[in-house]
């Protein structure tokens, strides 16, 4: 299959430019498109057949469901059983917007959607071509991240060349999504109300609606292969690049004695090291810098201290996370250092994705 590709300008282009993805979504066909998160793979949410090539295009196990997305409220109420209302309240608060939120599933969304679940994750995307898409279509979109499963979630069109060249009939390039990690996926019962998945919305955003969420925590769940947990994503391996990651956690000190130590017990394992910069004061010595198997790469550099998160410069770490670990590949790097960052804000995802990727984790 020949994979084409649609430049489209996010701010300036018309509904024609879109009619080719509509038309193939229509019969059942699967296309990747942009949203402010990451680039999506969608099909139809009522087509099984087009389910069925997201699963395949992405090597996705079937035992993990997709989000379905829509365009308004209205199509809201076609998918789902009941809108309580507290959960009516926090849709017209944080959507069009990157959080994902449990419903209880009518019987309109196939089963292989939420592969089985009695419960369809839903979310309304503010990228305008995602949004114009599913308006124009008027049918909802089931869209994992297009990417082959394993690999870094795709934040530009390139990326998803890269996993699904042949594999898929269309890509809508329109540059670089500016969020960079996924949605935030919540769970709102009577009685709790869970974060399964940290992503663009923040714990503390959260926080001013729901006083009493909590990040749900996996550490005590053994998971097996017949075991399905309340969010089947969690027991796969995520966002790994091919080099291997070690995620270093603590403080600047602790952070400048790990970073140090561990380079020199690989610098004779490895043929390049990286180290992933992403704070100004941590100070790397000229020895390690002017090595030519250190490849330093930086990242969002934030003034700050590692504990106080500078915001601007945490959101640039999101938004560059995904493309940075693809390029470490490309770059022929074997090994990377991670120097860890404050949880606050969208550091919690950024942390969470980090932590996904690494094959070692080093806390003070
Ligand atoms: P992705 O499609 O890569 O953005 O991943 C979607 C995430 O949402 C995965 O972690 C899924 O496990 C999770 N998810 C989707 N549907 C449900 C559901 N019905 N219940 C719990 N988690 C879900
Ligand atoms: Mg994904």
């Amino acid at each position: 299959m020949l994979t084409k590709i649609i430049r489209l300008d996010p701010l300036n282009f018309s509904l024609e430019q879109l009619q080719e993805a509509i038309n193939l979504i229509r019969k059942d066909e699967i296309v990747a498109f942009p949203t402010e998160t990451v680039y999506g793979l969608g099909g139809s949410a009522f087509s099984e057949t087009a389910v069925r090539k997201i699963y395949k295009a992405k090597g996705r196990p079937s035992d993990n469901p997709m989000i379905v997305h829509i365009s308004d409220l209205e199509m809201l109420s076609s998918i789902v059983n009941i809108i309580p209302e507290n959960i009516r309240k926090l849709c017209e608060r944080f959507w069009p917007g990157p959080l994902t939120i449990l419903f209880e599933k009518s019987e309109k969304i196939p089963d292989i959607v939420t592969a089985g679940l009695n419960t369809v994750a839903v979310r309304m995307p503010s990228h305008p071509i995602a949004l114009a898409l599913i308006k124009t279509l008027r049918i909802p979109i089931a869209a994992p991240s297009a990417n082959l499963s394993t690999r870094p979630s795709p934040t530009e069109a390139k990326h998803v060349f890269n996993d699904l060249q042949g594999k898929i009939p269309l890509i809508i390039d329109s540059g670089s999504c500016n969020v960079g990690v996924e949605s935030t996926v919540i769970d709102v019962h009577k009685g709790y109300s869970v974060i399964l998945r940290p992503g663009g919305v923040s714990l503390e955003d959260l926080k001013s609606f729901l006083p009493m969420i909590e990040v749900f925590n996996n550490k005590n769940k053994e998971f097996s292969n017949d075991f399905k947990p309340l969010t089947p994503g969690l027991k796969y391996r995520h966002y790994s690049p091919k080099a291997e990651i070690i995620l270093v956690e603590g403080s600047k000190k602790f952070l400048e004695e790990k970073i140090v130590s561990l380079y020199f017990k690989y610098r004779l394992q490895k043929k390049l090291i990286g180290i992933l910069h992403t704070h100004k004061n941590i100070q790397i010595p000229s020895e390690i810098l002017n090595d030519p198997k250190c490849k330093m790469i930086y990242l969002g550099l934030m003034d700050s201290d590692i504990d106080t998160n500078n915001l601007i410069n945490a959101n640039k770490i999101a938004e560059g996370l995904f493309s940075t670990l693809r390029a470490v590949d490309n770059q022929k790097i074997d090994l990377v250092i991670v120097e860890g960052i404050s949880e606050k804000e969208i550091g919690l995802a950024i942390m969470n994705r980090l932590r996904k990727a690494a094959s070692k984790i080093i806390k003070e």
